[in-house]
């Protein structure tokens, strides 16, 4: 969806106006300032100044600074924002093989992925009337679910293969997370889960940066990801894990999708202390922060679930032109579950949140993170 309020809050992804402090203006130096000192001055402790607005143009909207038009379409639902000059290394989230095989839906998210959503809304608290930012959203799912309840969802991702209802009900950006595409404070509260770890260590500092601009002096954000460390529970997952190996190897469980999900980790951030740092050196600090070991996750929803799930699949490959269906189930929009299988996986959820709950104030790699600017660094 593309409202007027949308584009009141974009900007171009890659200029910055010729103002800010006596650090980081470029007054009369052009677009040479954006193309050769982005970083420097988008870094600058002052918060740095901010991005372009975008003017209307024949067929789209237009950067004074660069003269890129990027081409608006209402029917697309979506804006494109993608810088047109590169920024980095671009991950497999821009494949679309490999979004259609994640087999979105745009039912409520259930089991893990509520627990993380729940945090999110829980640390977050978002009132009615409200706007979050989910940063790098996917096919828009969880975006669906944080736009429950009065609160206005937009998402930013950069491969356009949205749900058709978020890009119906979800304000959509096309972009990249290291040059937000957005003025200064427009949006106070946003979310980023399961995704920092795709990242190299340049690309995590550059979204919190580019985050941290994006929030404004009072703004939050809730982060999902995990540091490179690991707790004398995690052992407990580790064994589930090897288990669910073995039972894929004898084909009793699909470990292939999981095995894809995490096929791109960078997994930059050694640790909290260094999380800690590049949050810093972003103008950013650690407000809130709960740890995430997964006991009955790692037998719910990694053993006993899939162990059913494949066994429904075999059934269903048995029975013969039922494994076409589950093929296409597996594509963008997908049919949501039943009401009886919806009504067990939120039972089991409850069951998951425990994990939260009982473990998670013992120290391990996952966490979620709620991010405030630096007292004194006010933007
Ligand atoms: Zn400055
Ligand atoms: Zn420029
Ligand atoms: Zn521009």
């Amino acid at each position: 969806m593309i409202s007027p309020g949308l584009l009141e809050r974009v900007a171009c992804p890659v200029c910055l106006e010729p103002g800010g402090c006596k650090h980081c203006a470029r007054g009369g130096s052009g677009h040479r300032a954006c193309a050769a000192e982005y970083a420097a001055r988008a870094g600058c402790p002052c918060g740095g100044p901010d991005k372009v607005r975008l003017g209307p143009a024949a067929g789209g909207l237009q950067c004074p600074c660069c003269a890129v038009v990027y081409p608006l379409d209402p029917e697309a639902g979506y804006v494109d924002l993608v810088p047109r000059t590169a920024v980095g290394e671009v991950t497999q989230y821009a494949d679309h093989e490999f979004h259609e095989r994640l087999g979105a839906t745009d039912a409520p998210p259930l089991l893990s992925a509520r627990v993380k959503a729940d945090m999110m809304r829980r640390m977050l608290a978002l009132a009615p009337g409200e706007s979050v930012l989910d940063l790098g959203c996917g096919a828009g799912k969880l975006a669906l679910y944080a736009g429950s309840g009065g609160v206005r969802a937009a998402g930013l991702d950069v491969a356009p293969f949205f749900l058709p209802r978020a890009a119906r009900e979800v304000e959509l950006v096309l972009g990249d997370l290291r040059r937000l595409p957005f003025r200064k404070a427009a949006f106070p509260r946003a979310y980023s889960l399961d995704v920092l770890e795709h990242l190299d260590e340049a690309g995590v500092g550059e979204v919190l940066l580019e985050a941290r601009r994006v929030l404004g002096p009072d703004g939050r954000l809730f982060v999902y990801t995990h540091a490179m460390e690991s707790s004398w529970l995690a052992r407990f997952q580790r064994g589930v894990n090897r288990l669910a190996r073995r039972l894929g190897r004898a084909g009793l469980i699909d470990h292939e999708r999981e095995a894809m999900r995490k096929s791109d980790h960078r997994n930059a951030i050694r640790s909290h202390e260094h999380f800690e740092t590049l949050c810093a050196a972003a103008g950013l600090e650690v407000a809130e922060r709960r740890y995430y070991n997964v006991v009955f996750k790692a037998v719910v929803e990694d053993l006993l679930l899939r162990l059913y799930q494949q066994a429904g699949r075999r059934k269903a490959a048995a029975g013969g032109p039922a494994h076409a269906h589950g093929r296409a189930a597996a594509t963008i929009g997908a049919p949501a579950p039943g009401r009886a299988a919806v009504a067990l996986a939120l039972a089991l959820t409850w069951l998951l949140k425990l994990d939260v709950v009982l473990f998670g104030g013992i120290r391990t790699g996952p966490f979620f993170g709620l991010l405030r600017p630096r007292p004194g660094e006010r933007a």
